[in-house]
Protein backbone atom coordinates (compact mmCIF):
# COMPACT_ATOMS: atom_id res chain seq x y z
CA UNK A 1 0.00 0.00 0.00
CA UNK A 2 1.70 3.27 -0.68
CA UNK A 3 1.05 5.80 1.86
CA UNK A 4 0.09 8.42 -1.20
CA UNK A 5 -2.83 6.48 -2.30
CA UNK A 6 -3.72 5.69 1.45
CA UNK A 7 -7.18 7.41 2.59
CA UNK A 8 -6.41 9.97 5.76
CA UNK A 9 -3.49 12.20 6.71
CA UNK A 10 -1.82 12.04 9.63
CA UNK A 11 -1.73 14.69 12.43
CA UNK A 12 1.55 16.39 14.11
CA UNK A 13 -0.06 17.39 16.72
CA UNK A 14 -2.24 16.21 19.72
CA UNK A 15 -6.09 17.12 19.37
CA UNK A 16 -7.68 19.17 22.00
CA UNK A 17 -9.71 18.03 25.34
CA UNK A 18 -8.57 14.05 24.08
CA UNK A 19 -7.56 12.38 27.21
CA UNK A 20 -6.49 8.50 26.42
CA UNK A 21 -3.12 8.45 24.54
CA UNK A 22 -5.05 5.51 22.28
CA UNK A 23 -7.22 8.27 21.52
CA UNK A 24 -4.83 10.60 20.37
CA UNK A 25 -2.82 8.43 18.96
CA UNK A 26 -5.66 6.81 16.81
CA UNK A 27 -6.70 10.05 15.40
CA UNK A 28 -3.55 11.42 14.68
CA UNK A 29 -2.66 8.55 12.54
CA UNK A 30 -6.05 8.86 10.55
CA UNK A 31 -7.20 5.35 11.77
CA UNK A 32 -10.98 6.72 13.20
CA UNK A 33 -13.66 9.33 12.41
CA UNK A 34 -15.67 10.28 15.31
CA UNK A 35 -19.30 10.83 13.44
CA UNK A 36 -20.82 11.55 16.86
CA UNK A 37 -20.76 10.59 20.20
CA UNK A 38 -19.53 7.63 20.82
CA UNK A 39 -19.61 6.73 17.36
CA UNK A 40 -16.93 5.64 14.97
CA UNK A 41 -16.11 5.44 11.52
CA UNK A 42 -12.84 2.99 10.84
CA UNK A 43 -10.23 4.21 8.52
CA UNK A 44 -8.15 1.49 6.88
CA UNK A 45 -5.43 0.97 9.09
CA UNK A 46 -7.52 0.67 11.97
CA UNK A 47 -9.90 -1.98 9.85
CA UNK A 48 -6.96 -3.83 8.73
CA UNK A 49 -5.70 -4.00 12.30
CA UNK A 50 -9.34 -5.39 13.41
CA UNK A 51 -9.45 -7.60 11.05
CA UNK A 52 -6.22 -9.27 12.01
CA UNK A 53 -7.98 -9.54 15.81
CA UNK A 54 -11.04 -10.74 14.58
CA UNK A 55 -8.95 -13.54 12.55
CA UNK A 56 -7.46 -14.04 16.04
CA UNK A 57 -10.22 -14.57 17.88
CA UNK A 58 -11.82 -16.77 15.58
CA UNK A 59 -8.91 -19.08 15.08
CA UNK A 60 -8.78 -19.36 18.78
CA UNK A 61 -12.47 -19.91 19.25
CA UNK A 62 -12.57 -22.43 16.52
CA UNK A 63 -10.03 -24.29 18.05
CA UNK A 64 -11.65 -24.22 21.21
CA UNK A 65 -14.36 -26.29 19.41
CA UNK A 66 -17.02 -23.58 18.78
CA UNK A 67 -19.32 -22.83 16.20
CA UNK A 68 -19.51 -19.44 14.59
CA UNK A 69 -23.37 -18.36 13.95
CA UNK A 70 -24.54 -14.96 13.27
CA UNK A 71 -27.93 -13.51 14.97
CA UNK A 72 -29.79 -10.26 14.29
CA UNK A 73 -29.42 -7.00 15.66
CA UNK A 74 -32.80 -6.14 15.74
CA UNK A 75 -34.69 -8.30 17.77
CA UNK A 76 -38.76 -7.88 19.02
CA UNK A 77 -38.92 -6.45 22.74
CA UNK A 78 -41.02 -8.98 23.90
CA UNK A 79 -37.99 -11.26 23.90
CA UNK A 80 -36.25 -9.13 26.10
CA UNK A 81 -39.41 -8.42 28.37
CA UNK A 82 -38.96 -12.39 28.89
CA UNK A 83 -36.17 -11.98 30.86
CA UNK A 84 -36.43 -8.81 32.42
CA UNK A 85 -33.49 -7.31 30.90
CA UNK A 86 -35.50 -4.62 29.26
CA UNK A 87 -35.96 -3.29 32.77
CA UNK A 88 -32.17 -3.95 33.71
CA UNK A 89 -30.51 -2.41 30.92
CA UNK A 90 -32.97 0.75 31.19
CA UNK A 91 -31.88 3.82 29.35
CA UNK A 92 -28.73 1.72 28.17
CA UNK A 93 -31.40 -0.02 25.70
CA UNK A 94 -31.77 1.41 22.16
CA UNK A 95 -35.00 0.59 20.77
CA UNK A 96 -36.71 1.72 17.50
CA UNK A 97 -40.55 1.10 16.47
CA UNK A 98 -41.18 -0.43 13.08
CA UNK A 99 -43.95 1.02 10.37
CA UNK A 100 -46.34 -1.55 12.52
CA UNK A 101 -46.12 0.09 15.60
CA UNK A 102 -43.70 -2.47 16.99
CA UNK A 103 -40.98 -1.45 19.35
CA UNK A 104 -37.97 -3.71 18.29
CA UNK A 105 -34.76 -4.09 20.34
CA UNK A 106 -31.21 -3.13 18.85
CA UNK A 107 -29.25 -6.01 20.67
CA UNK A 108 -27.11 -4.83 23.04
CA UNK A 109 -26.08 -8.30 23.57
CA UNK A 110 -27.40 -11.23 22.36
CA UNK A 111 -28.25 -13.84 24.97
CA UNK A 112 -32.14 -13.80 24.49
CA UNK A 113 -32.15 -14.79 20.40
CA UNK A 114 -29.12 -17.22 21.20
CA UNK A 115 -31.27 -18.59 24.04
CA UNK A 116 -34.43 -18.58 21.84
CA UNK A 117 -32.99 -20.41 18.66
CA UNK A 118 -31.05 -23.02 20.70
CA UNK A 119 -34.74 -23.29 22.33
CA UNK A 120 -35.49 -24.49 18.85
CA UNK A 121 -32.98 -26.70 17.97
CA UNK A 122 -32.04 -28.52 21.61
CA UNK A 123 -34.11 -30.88 22.90
CA UNK A 124 -32.06 -33.79 24.12
CA UNK A 125 -28.77 -34.52 26.28
CA UNK A 126 -27.47 -35.63 22.99
CA UNK A 127 -27.14 -32.16 21.60
CA UNK A 128 -25.19 -31.10 23.94
CA UNK A 129 -22.61 -29.65 25.26
CA UNK A 130 -22.36 -27.26 22.74
CA UNK A 131 -20.27 -23.67 21.91
CA UNK A 132 -21.87 -21.19 19.85
CA UNK A 133 -20.35 -17.72 18.82
CA UNK A 134 -20.30 -14.81 16.77
CA UNK A 135 -18.56 -11.73 15.60
CA UNK A 136 -20.91 -8.82 15.41
CA UNK A 137 -22.17 -5.08 16.21
CA UNK A 138 -23.13 -4.29 19.46
CA UNK A 139 -25.57 -1.10 20.44
CA UNK A 140 -25.37 0.52 24.27
CA UNK A 141 -26.21 3.34 24.87
CA UNK A 142 -23.54 4.37 27.28
CA UNK A 143 -24.54 7.34 29.74
CA UNK A 144 -20.70 8.38 29.25
CA UNK A 145 -18.72 7.59 26.05
CA UNK A 146 -15.18 8.02 26.41
CA UNK A 147 -12.06 7.64 24.80
CA UNK A 148 -11.59 7.03 21.16
CA UNK A 149 -12.86 2.82 20.86
CA UNK A 150 -12.92 2.09 24.60
CA UNK A 151 -16.23 3.60 25.44
CA UNK A 152 -18.47 3.36 22.55
CA UNK A 153 -22.37 3.31 21.82
CA UNK A 154 -21.99 1.04 18.42
CA UNK A 155 -18.92 -1.46 18.76
CA UNK A 156 -18.15 -4.96 17.47
CA UNK A 157 -18.22 -8.09 20.06
CA UNK A 158 -16.79 -11.56 20.20
CA UNK A 159 -19.59 -13.23 21.94
CA UNK A 160 -19.84 -16.41 23.00
CA UNK A 161 -21.98 -18.85 24.82
CA UNK A 162 -22.21 -22.18 26.30
CA UNK A 163 -24.31 -25.05 26.41
CA UNK A 164 -24.36 -27.86 29.18
CA UNK A 165 -26.18 -29.89 30.89
CA UNK A 166 -25.11 -29.83 34.25
CA UNK A 167 -23.02 -27.25 36.19
CA UNK A 168 -19.81 -29.73 36.00
CA UNK A 169 -20.27 -29.01 32.24
CA UNK A 170 -20.29 -25.15 32.88
CA UNK A 171 -17.39 -25.87 34.39
CA UNK A 172 -15.33 -27.09 31.31
CA UNK A 173 -16.87 -25.08 28.84
CA UNK A 174 -15.83 -21.93 31.14
CA UNK A 175 -11.99 -23.52 31.78
CA UNK A 176 -11.65 -23.70 27.77
CA UNK A 177 -13.43 -20.51 27.40
CA UNK A 178 -10.62 -19.01 29.55
CA UNK A 179 -8.10 -20.74 27.94
CA UNK A 180 -8.86 -19.23 24.56
CA UNK A 181 -8.92 -15.72 25.97
CA UNK A 182 -5.79 -16.26 27.79
CA UNK A 183 -4.30 -17.38 23.89
CA UNK A 184 -6.35 -14.52 22.31
CA UNK A 185 -4.54 -11.39 24.32
CA UNK A 186 -0.82 -13.73 23.82
CA UNK A 187 -1.37 -13.75 20.40
CA UNK A 188 -2.75 -9.55 20.28
CA UNK A 189 0.36 -8.58 22.04
CA UNK A 190 -1.82 -7.48 25.24
CA UNK A 191 -0.46 -8.72 29.13
CA UNK A 192 -3.71 -9.07 31.17
CA UNK A 193 -4.82 -10.60 34.44
CA UNK A 194 -7.33 -12.49 35.45
CA UNK A 195 -9.83 -11.03 38.14
CA UNK A 196 -12.86 -12.01 40.03
CA UNK A 197 -15.97 -9.82 38.99
CA UNK A 198 -19.54 -9.37 40.24
CA UNK A 199 -21.84 -11.24 38.14
CA UNK A 200 -24.58 -8.92 37.92
CA UNK A 201 -28.46 -8.47 39.19
CA UNK A 202 -29.41 -11.75 36.96
CA UNK A 203 -27.78 -14.36 38.75
CA UNK A 204 -25.34 -16.54 37.86
CA UNK A 205 -22.17 -17.79 39.81
CA UNK A 206 -18.38 -17.15 38.68
CA UNK A 207 -17.61 -14.66 36.61
CA UNK A 208 -14.06 -13.05 35.66
CA UNK A 209 -12.68 -10.22 33.82
CA UNK A 210 -9.63 -9.84 31.50
CA UNK A 211 -8.19 -6.73 32.96
CA UNK A 212 -4.94 -4.56 31.37
CA UNK A 213 -4.01 -2.33 33.94
CA UNK A 214 -3.02 0.79 32.87
CA UNK A 215 -3.54 4.52 34.54
CA UNK A 216 -6.04 5.37 32.41
CA UNK A 217 -8.38 2.56 33.12
CA UNK A 218 -12.16 3.23 34.26
CA UNK A 219 -12.21 -0.18 36.62
CA UNK A 220 -10.10 -0.50 40.04
CA UNK A 221 -9.06 -3.67 40.47
CA UNK A 222 -7.78 -5.10 43.81
CA UNK A 223 -4.43 -7.22 44.07
CA UNK A 224 -2.49 -8.82 46.62
CA UNK A 225 1.13 -9.04 45.64
CA UNK A 226 1.64 -12.36 47.96
CA UNK A 227 -0.49 -14.92 46.57
CA UNK A 228 -1.54 -13.05 43.06
CA UNK A 229 -5.24 -12.71 44.46
CA UNK A 230 -7.16 -10.44 41.74
CA UNK A 231 -10.70 -9.05 41.86
CA UNK A 232 -12.86 -6.12 40.33
CA UNK A 233 -13.32 -3.53 43.59
CA UNK A 234 -17.23 -4.25 42.75
CA UNK A 235 -16.07 -7.82 43.78
CA UNK A 236 -13.19 -7.85 46.21
CA UNK A 237 -13.35 -9.65 49.43
CA UNK A 238 -10.57 -8.97 52.30
CA UNK A 239 -10.02 -10.05 55.53
CA UNK A 240 -11.73 -7.27 58.02
CA UNK A 241 -9.74 -6.90 61.12
CA UNK A 242 -11.33 -8.49 63.61
CA UNK A 243 -12.15 -5.45 67.04
CA UNK A 244 -13.94 -7.87 69.07
CA UNK A 245 -13.61 -7.83 72.61
CA UNK A 246 -14.75 -9.95 75.66
CA UNK A 247 -18.40 -9.42 76.94
CA UNK A 248 -21.07 -7.04 76.06
CA UNK A 249 -21.86 -4.30 78.11
CA UNK A 250 -25.36 -2.89 79.36
CA UNK A 251 -27.32 -0.80 76.24
CA UNK A 252 -27.45 2.62 76.83
CA UNK A 253 -28.79 5.75 75.12
CA UNK A 254 -26.78 8.92 75.32
CA UNK A 255 -28.36 12.61 74.33
CA UNK A 256 -25.86 13.35 71.57
CA UNK A 257 -27.24 17.02 70.35
CA UNK A 258 -26.30 18.01 66.67
CA UNK A 259 -24.45 14.88 66.27
CA UNK A 260 -25.58 13.22 63.01
CA UNK A 261 -22.43 11.58 61.23
CA UNK A 262 -19.73 9.01 62.20
CA UNK A 263 -17.06 11.39 62.74
CA UNK A 264 -19.12 13.67 65.12
CA UNK A 265 -19.85 10.70 66.85
CA UNK A 266 -16.67 9.22 67.71
CA UNK A 267 -15.21 12.51 68.39
CA UNK A 268 -18.08 13.14 70.68
CA UNK A 269 -17.93 9.74 72.80
CA UNK A 270 -13.98 9.48 72.09
CA UNK A 271 -14.13 6.27 70.46
CA UNK A 272 -12.49 5.37 67.32
CA UNK A 273 -14.88 4.35 64.40
CA UNK A 274 -14.80 1.08 64.27
CA UNK A 275 -16.44 1.10 67.71
CA UNK A 276 -19.62 2.50 65.58
CA UNK A 277 -22.68 1.31 63.02
CA UNK A 278 -23.16 3.01 60.14
CA UNK A 279 -26.82 2.48 59.21
CA UNK A 280 -27.76 3.69 55.49
CA UNK A 281 -30.94 3.98 54.11
CA UNK A 282 -31.43 2.77 50.77
CA UNK A 283 -34.46 1.82 48.16
CA UNK A 284 -34.99 -0.89 45.94
CA UNK A 285 -37.70 -2.16 44.09
CA UNK A 286 -40.15 0.90 46.10
CA UNK A 287 -39.02 -0.61 49.09
CA UNK A 288 -36.72 1.04 52.16
CA UNK A 289 -34.03 -1.11 53.61
CA UNK A 290 -31.74 -0.66 55.81
CA UNK A 291 -28.21 -1.83 55.48
CA UNK A 292 -25.91 -1.45 58.05
CA UNK A 293 -22.03 -1.54 58.45
CA UNK A 294 -19.21 -0.69 60.96
CA UNK A 295 -18.53 2.64 60.98
CA UNK A 296 -14.91 2.60 59.80
CA UNK A 297 -15.94 0.28 56.75
CA UNK A 298 -17.73 2.06 53.69
CA UNK A 299 -20.66 -0.09 51.81
CA UNK A 300 -19.82 -0.98 47.69
CA UNK A 301 -23.15 -0.90 45.84
CA UNK A 302 -22.48 -3.31 43.11
CA UNK A 303 -22.15 -5.77 46.19
CA UNK A 304 -24.95 -4.74 47.79
CA UNK A 305 -27.25 -5.06 43.96
CA UNK A 306 -26.12 -8.65 44.09
CA UNK A 307 -27.04 -9.60 47.61
CA UNK A 308 -30.47 -7.99 46.67
CA UNK A 309 -30.84 -9.14 43.55
CA UNK A 310 -31.90 -6.03 41.96
CA UNK A 311 -30.28 -4.19 39.09
CA UNK A 312 -31.24 -0.43 40.45
CA UNK A 313 -31.07 1.11 43.85
CA UNK A 314 -30.67 4.68 45.15
CA UNK A 315 -29.82 6.33 48.14
CA UNK A 316 -32.85 7.25 50.44
CA UNK A 317 -33.97 10.99 49.99
CA UNK A 318 -34.81 12.81 52.85
CA UNK A 319 -38.28 12.38 52.12
CA UNK A 320 -38.33 8.85 52.14
CA UNK A 321 -36.82 8.69 55.54
CA UNK A 322 -39.20 11.12 56.92
CA UNK A 323 -42.17 9.26 55.15
CA UNK A 324 -40.83 6.46 57.00
CA UNK A 325 -40.96 8.01 60.19
CA UNK A 326 -36.98 7.48 60.58
CA UNK A 327 -34.98 10.21 62.48
CA UNK A 328 -32.17 11.78 59.88
CA UNK A 329 -28.74 11.04 61.36
CA UNK A 330 -29.95 8.89 63.99
CA UNK A 331 -31.24 6.09 62.70
CA UNK A 332 -30.37 1.64 63.48
CA UNK A 333 -31.62 -1.10 63.66
CA UNK A 334 -32.36 -1.28 67.27
CA UNK A 335 -35.68 -1.19 68.53
CA UNK A 336 -37.66 -0.98 65.25
CA UNK A 337 -39.55 -2.83 63.01
CA UNK A 338 -41.05 -3.48 59.52
CA UNK A 339 -37.78 -3.03 57.50
CA UNK A 340 -35.94 -5.31 55.81
CA UNK A 341 -32.25 -5.24 57.24
CA UNK A 342 -29.37 -6.06 55.58
CA UNK A 343 -25.48 -6.14 57.32
CA UNK A 344 -22.01 -6.21 56.51
CA UNK A 345 -20.20 -9.43 58.11
CA UNK A 346 -18.06 -6.61 59.99
CA UNK A 347 -20.65 -6.47 62.23
CA UNK A 348 -19.37 -9.97 63.75
CA UNK A 349 -16.25 -8.43 64.19
CA UNK A 350 -16.89 -5.74 67.29
CA UNK A 351 -18.84 -5.34 69.97
CA UNK A 352 -20.65 -2.43 72.21
CA UNK A 353 -21.06 -0.73 69.30
CA UNK A 354 -22.20 3.19 69.06
CA UNK A 355 -25.55 3.55 66.83
CA UNK A 356 -28.06 5.55 66.31
CA UNK A 357 -31.64 5.65 68.46
CA UNK A 358 -33.52 5.85 66.32
CA UNK A 359 -34.80 9.39 68.27
CA UNK A 360 -33.62 12.99 67.30
CA UNK A 361 -30.39 13.94 69.23
CA UNK A 362 -30.17 10.85 70.79
CA UNK A 363 -27.51 7.94 69.97
CA UNK A 364 -27.41 4.82 71.60
CA UNK A 365 -23.75 2.93 73.25
CA UNK A 366 -23.07 -0.94 73.65
CA UNK A 367 -25.41 -1.83 70.69
CA UNK A 368 -24.70 -5.60 69.97
CA UNK A 369 -25.06 -8.21 67.35
CA UNK A 370 -27.32 -10.22 67.23
CA UNK A 371 -28.13 -9.32 70.75
CA UNK A 372 -30.24 -6.12 69.99
CA UNK A 373 -31.38 -6.30 66.27
CA UNK A 374 -31.59 -8.75 64.00
CA UNK A 375 -30.50 -8.90 60.20
CA UNK A 376 -32.37 -11.07 57.15
CA UNK A 377 -29.16 -10.99 55.66
CA UNK A 378 -25.79 -10.66 56.69
CA UNK A 379 -23.26 -10.76 53.79
CA UNK A 380 -19.98 -9.15 52.22
CA UNK A 381 -21.15 -5.57 52.01
CA UNK A 382 -18.06 -3.82 52.28
CA UNK A 383 -15.79 -1.89 49.78
CA UNK A 384 -11.86 -3.12 49.85
CA UNK A 385 -9.33 0.01 49.92
CA UNK A 386 -5.75 -0.12 49.96
CA UNK A 387 -3.63 -1.64 52.48
CA UNK A 388 -6.40 -4.51 53.84
CA UNK A 389 -5.81 -7.80 54.57
CA UNK A 390 -6.03 -10.07 51.67
CA UNK A 391 -8.66 -12.46 51.72
CA UNK A 392 -6.51 -15.43 50.49
CA UNK A 393 -3.36 -15.14 52.34
CA UNK A 394 -4.10 -12.47 55.13
CA UNK A 395 -0.64 -11.34 56.02
CA UNK A 396 -0.23 -9.03 52.28
CA UNK A 397 -1.57 -5.61 52.28
CA UNK A 398 -3.82 -5.05 49.48
CA UNK A 399 -3.17 -2.90 46.72
CA UNK A 400 -5.42 -0.81 44.45
CA UNK A 401 -5.27 -0.52 40.38
CA UNK A 402 -6.82 1.05 37.89
CA UNK A 403 -7.58 -1.13 34.58
CA UNK A 404 -8.97 -1.56 31.24
CA UNK A 405 -11.63 -4.67 31.39
CA UNK A 406 -11.07 -6.34 27.89
CA UNK A 407 -12.83 -9.24 28.58
CA UNK A 408 -15.62 -11.02 30.45
CA UNK A 409 -16.47 -14.48 31.37
CA UNK A 410 -19.24 -15.32 32.65
CA UNK A 411 -21.29 -18.42 34.61
CA UNK A 412 -24.86 -17.95 34.05
CA UNK A 413 -26.40 -20.98 35.21
CA UNK A 414 -29.86 -21.65 33.88
CA UNK A 415 -31.11 -17.99 34.20
CA UNK A 416 -31.80 -17.41 30.81
CA UNK A 417 -32.99 -21.29 29.71
CA UNK A 418 -35.13 -21.01 32.59
CA UNK A 419 -36.84 -17.55 31.42
CA UNK A 420 -37.23 -18.18 27.52
CA UNK A 421 -37.77 -22.41 28.49
CA UNK A 422 -34.69 -23.68 26.67
CA UNK A 423 -34.76 -27.49 28.38
CA UNK A 424 -33.39 -30.57 27.04
CA UNK A 425 -34.85 -33.83 28.05
CA UNK A 426 -31.76 -36.04 30.23
CA UNK A 427 -31.36 -39.93 29.91
CA UNK A 428 -34.07 -40.56 31.77
CA UNK A 429 -36.51 -38.50 29.93
CA UNK A 430 -37.02 -35.55 31.90
CA UNK A 431 -36.87 -32.05 30.98
CA UNK A 432 -33.95 -29.89 32.36
CA UNK A 433 -33.37 -26.35 32.00
CA UNK A 434 -29.73 -26.10 29.55
CA UNK A 435 -27.12 -24.49 31.83
CA UNK A 436 -25.32 -21.78 30.08
CA UNK A 437 -22.07 -19.68 29.99
CA UNK A 438 -21.47 -16.40 27.81
CA UNK A 439 -18.42 -14.91 27.07
CA UNK A 440 -17.34 -11.06 25.76
CA UNK A 441 -14.49 -9.64 24.22
CA UNK A 442 -14.98 -6.24 22.65
CA UNK A 443 -12.48 -5.80 19.14
CA UNK A 444 -12.49 -2.22 19.31
CA UNK A 445 -11.53 -2.04 23.09
CA UNK A 446 -8.91 -4.23 22.64
CA UNK A 447 -7.41 -2.23 19.97
CA UNK A 448 -7.58 0.91 21.98
CA UNK A 449 -6.37 -1.06 25.10
CA UNK A 450 -3.34 -2.53 22.81
CA UNK A 451 -2.47 0.95 21.81
CA UNK A 452 -2.56 1.92 25.51
CA UNK A 453 -0.05 -0.39 26.15
CA UNK A 454 2.20 -0.31 23.61
CA UNK A 455 3.41 3.39 22.54
CA UNK A 456 5.73 6.29 23.40
CA UNK A 457 6.00 10.14 23.29
CA UNK A 458 6.46 9.36 19.38
CA UNK A 459 3.82 7.21 18.31
CA UNK A 460 2.33 3.65 18.68
CA UNK A 461 3.81 0.52 18.24
CA UNK A 462 2.12 -1.86 17.12
CA UNK A 463 2.47 -5.84 18.60
CA UNK A 464 3.48 -7.84 15.44
CA UNK A 465 0.19 -9.57 14.91
CA UNK A 466 -2.42 -6.93 14.98
CA UNK A 467 0.09 -4.19 12.74
CA UNK A 468 -2.08 -3.03 10.32
CA UNK A 469 1.17 -4.30 7.78
CA UNK A 470 4.52 -5.42 9.71
CA UNK A 471 6.78 -3.39 7.19
CA UNK A 472 6.93 0.42 6.64
CA UNK A 473 9.40 1.31 3.61
CA UNK A 474 10.45 4.65 3.45
CA UNK A 475 11.83 6.00 0.52
CA UNK A 476 14.16 9.30 0.27
CA UNK A 477 14.16 11.14 -2.66
CA UNK A 478 11.27 8.80 -3.68
CA UNK A 479 10.81 11.15 -7.18
CA UNK A 480 14.63 9.62 -8.40
CA UNK A 481 13.50 6.40 -10.49
CA UNK A 482 17.07 4.06 -9.09
CA UNK A 483 15.29 4.94 -5.65
CA UNK A 484 11.83 3.85 -6.74
CA UNK A 485 12.92 0.95 -8.58
CA UNK A 486 14.50 -0.33 -5.51
CA UNK A 487 11.56 0.13 -3.44
CA UNK A 488 9.60 -0.99 -5.54
CA UNK A 489 11.81 -4.54 -5.58
CA UNK A 490 11.88 -4.29 -1.86
CA UNK A 491 8.69 -4.16 -1.33
CA UNK A 492 7.79 -6.94 -3.92
CA UNK A 493 10.55 -8.80 -2.09
CA UNK A 494 9.15 -8.45 1.08
CA UNK A 495 5.25 -9.57 -0.41
CA UNK A 496 7.03 -12.59 -1.95
CA UNK A 497 7.83 -13.49 1.75
CA UNK A 498 4.30 -13.00 2.69
CA UNK A 499 4.90 -9.79 4.85
CA UNK A 500 2.35 -6.72 4.39
CA UNK A 501 4.25 -3.48 3.18
CA UNK A 502 3.02 0.28 3.73
CA UNK A 503 5.40 2.19 1.18
CA UNK A 504 5.97 5.75 1.63
CA UNK A 505 6.47 7.33 -1.69
CA UNK A 506 5.40 11.10 -1.12
CA UNK A 507 7.60 13.67 -1.69
CA UNK A 508 8.05 14.66 2.05
CA UNK A 509 10.85 15.55 3.54
CA UNK A 510 13.03 12.44 5.27
CA UNK A 511 11.92 14.14 8.43
CA UNK A 512 8.32 14.17 8.15
CA UNK A 513 8.61 10.59 6.93
CA UNK A 514 10.51 9.52 9.97
CA UNK A 515 8.25 11.06 12.00
CA UNK A 516 4.88 9.54 10.17
CA UNK A 517 6.98 6.04 10.59
CA UNK A 518 7.03 6.19 14.38
CA UNK A 519 3.37 7.70 14.75
CA UNK A 520 1.81 4.77 12.63
CA UNK A 521 3.85 2.41 14.81
CA UNK A 522 4.65 -0.21 12.27
CA UNK A 523 7.14 -2.81 14.09
CA UNK A 524 9.46 -2.47 11.74
CA UNK A 525 10.94 0.05 9.25
CA UNK A 526 13.02 0.08 6.11
CA UNK A 527 14.69 2.96 4.51
CA UNK A 528 15.97 3.30 0.74
CA UNK A 529 18.29 5.88 0.09
CA UNK A 530 20.57 6.89 -2.39
CA UNK A 531 24.04 6.52 0.15
CA UNK A 532 22.77 3.26 1.20
CA UNK A 533 21.87 1.99 -2.45
CA UNK A 534 25.68 3.12 -3.49
CA UNK A 535 27.18 0.82 -0.19
CA UNK A 536 24.55 -2.09 -1.69
CA UNK A 537 22.76 -1.87 1.85
CA UNK A 538 19.31 -0.86 3.18
CA UNK A 539 18.67 0.67 6.76
CA UNK A 540 16.34 -1.45 9.02
CA UNK A 541 15.04 -0.62 12.38
CA UNK A 542 12.56 -1.72 14.66
CA UNK A 543 10.30 0.53 16.02
CA UNK A 544 10.83 -0.84 20.16
CA UNK A 545 14.69 -0.42 19.15
CA UNK A 546 16.82 2.58 18.64
CA UNK A 547 19.04 1.10 16.75
CA UNK A 548 18.75 1.62 12.95
CA UNK A 549 20.86 -1.58 11.00
CA UNK A 550 22.63 -1.18 7.56
CA UNK A 551 22.01 -4.80 6.26
CA UNK A 552 23.40 -6.05 3.14
CA UNK A 553 20.29 -5.98 -0.10
CA UNK A 554 20.85 -9.99 -0.35
CA UNK A 555 19.85 -10.78 3.63
CA UNK A 556 17.35 -7.88 3.87
CA UNK A 557 14.46 -10.13 3.67
CA UNK A 558 15.75 -12.27 6.21
CA UNK A 559 16.85 -9.88 9.15
CA UNK A 560 13.24 -8.56 8.60
CA UNK A 561 12.11 -12.10 9.07
CA UNK A 562 14.13 -12.45 12.37
CA UNK A 563 12.95 -9.53 13.60
CA UNK A 564 9.65 -10.03 13.81
CA UNK A 565 10.47 -13.76 14.61
CA UNK A 566 12.38 -11.86 17.91
CA UNK A 567 8.61 -10.81 18.62
CA UNK A 568 6.87 -13.90 18.12
CA UNK A 569 5.33 -12.78 14.60
CA UNK A 570 5.33 -16.25 13.19
CA UNK A 571 4.59 -18.33 16.45
CA UNK A 572 1.56 -15.77 16.92
CA UNK A 573 0.32 -16.00 13.46
CA UNK A 574 -1.84 -18.88 14.21
P1 LIG B 1 -18.11 -2.21 30.98
O1 LIG B 1 -18.17 -2.57 32.44
O2 LIG B 1 -16.77 -1.71 30.55
O3 LIG B 1 -19.26 -1.37 30.53
P2 LIG B 1 -19.55 -4.56 30.37
O4 LIG B 1 -19.43 -5.33 31.62
O5 LIG B 1 -20.77 -3.81 30.07
O6 LIG B 1 -18.27 -3.59 30.22
P3 LIG B 1 -19.84 -6.86 28.75
O7 LIG B 1 -21.27 -6.68 28.55
O8 LIG B 1 -19.35 -7.97 29.60
O9 LIG B 1 -19.16 -5.50 29.17
O10 LIG B 1 -19.16 -6.93 27.31
C1 LIG B 1 -18.05 -7.73 26.97
C2 LIG B 1 -16.92 -6.91 26.41
O11 LIG B 1 -17.36 -5.97 25.43
C3 LIG B 1 -16.21 -6.02 27.44
O12 LIG B 1 -15.28 -6.77 28.15
C4 LIG B 1 -15.56 -5.00 26.55
O13 LIG B 1 -14.39 -5.53 25.96
C5 LIG B 1 -16.58 -4.80 25.45
N1 LIG B 1 -17.43 -3.63 25.68
C6 LIG B 1 -18.49 -3.52 26.51
N2 LIG B 1 -19.05 -2.31 26.45
C7 LIG B 1 -18.32 -1.61 25.53
C8 LIG B 1 -18.42 -0.30 25.00
N3 LIG B 1 -19.37 0.53 25.39
N4 LIG B 1 -17.52 0.08 24.08
C9 LIG B 1 -16.55 -0.76 23.66
N5 LIG B 1 -16.42 -2.02 24.11
C10 LIG B 1 -17.30 -2.45 25.03
MG1 LIG C 1 -21.20 -1.80 30.23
Amino acid sequence: MKISELLGKTHRDNPAEVELDSHKLMLRSAMIYQVGAGIYGYLPLAWKSLRKIEEIIRQEMDSAGSQELRLSILQPKELWDKTGRTDAFGDDLFTLTDRKGRTLVVAPTHEEELTAIVKAHVSSYRDLPKILYQIHTKFRDEPRSRGGLMRVREFDMKDAYSLDVSNDGLDSSYKKMVQAYKAIYKRCGLEVIQVEADSGAIGGKDSHEFVLLADSGEDAIVICEGCGYAANIEKARFSRVDYSTNGQSELKEVNTPQITTINGLTSFLDIPTHKTIKTLCYVAREELILVVIRGDLEVNEVKLKSVLGASEIRLASPKDIEKHGLSKGYISPVGINGFRVIADESLLLGNDFAAGGNKNEVHLINVNYPRDFKADDVSDLAQATEGQGCIKCTDEKLKIKKGIEVGHVFKLGDSFSKSIGATFADESGSLKPIIMGCYGIGLGRLLAAAIEQHNDEDGIKFPVAIAPYQVHLIAIDAGKPEISEMAKQVQLDLEQAGLEVLYDDRNESVGVKFKDADLMGMPIRIVVSLRNLKDNVLEVKARDSDQPEKVPCESFVEKVKSLLTERGFYDLKG
